[in-house]
């Protein structure tokens, strides 16, 4: 079986479990069980208050949030995760850092906890642009269970890749809930 391109980084124990669960078809099962429905935020209205509840319960010294979306042009950038931008624009003669957070709209449908860890990732880009240490204790402190999180949102990711859909009613585009 070919190599799984959204686990790459986990030790090859880790990744023997994945690759029997989907030998044994029980991928789908196994996620299902633990994440039993969707998020249900569709709208990047709803989105951006979803961000900023988070921020302002675990950090608010950081920069204002000026713009939160989906993207449907994100497909597997940053390693599928979302895409910060930290866009500067003159005004008023002074340079304003303008921190926008682009979710891929592959995420409009995901477990709930899925979009809170990729939200949370890209919240902790407003302090900390590189992923190192710094940056992850942001991470767990918005979220403790931050790591396992980002495992089983991989895990949803290749479950996607390999067999479409979790969800029923949901396309693996999430282009038909808008
Ligand atoms: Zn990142």
């Amino acid at each position: 079986m070919k190599e799984f391109p959204y686990l790459g980084g986990y030790p090859e124990q880790v990744t023997a479990q994945v690759r029997t669960l989907i030998a044994e078809g029980r991928l789908g099962t196994v996620l299902l069980r633990k994440y039993p429905a969707p998020h249900d935020i569709r709208t990047d209205k709803a989105l951006y208050a979803y961000a900023l509840a988070i921020k302002n319960a675990s950090l608010r010294q950081s920069p204002p949030l000026s713009k939160v979306v989906f993207d449907g042009k994100i497909h597997v950038v940053h390693q599928a995760l979302g895409l910060h931008t930290f866009a500067s624009r003159v005004q008023g003669g002074k340079l304003k850092a303008k921190n926008e957070i682009r979710i891929g709209a592959v995420f409009k449908i995901a477990p709930p906890e899925c979009l809170r860890m990729i939200v949370v990732h890209e919240l902790a880009h407003l302090r900390e642009k590189e992923h190192n240490r710094a940056f992850y204790q942001l991470c767990n402190h918005m979220e403790p269970a931050y790591h396992q999180l980002e495992f089983d949102l991989r895990l949803y990711l290749t479950h996607l890749e390999l067999f479409g859909a979790l969800y029923r009613g949901g396309g693996a585009e999430g282009a038909d809930w808008e």
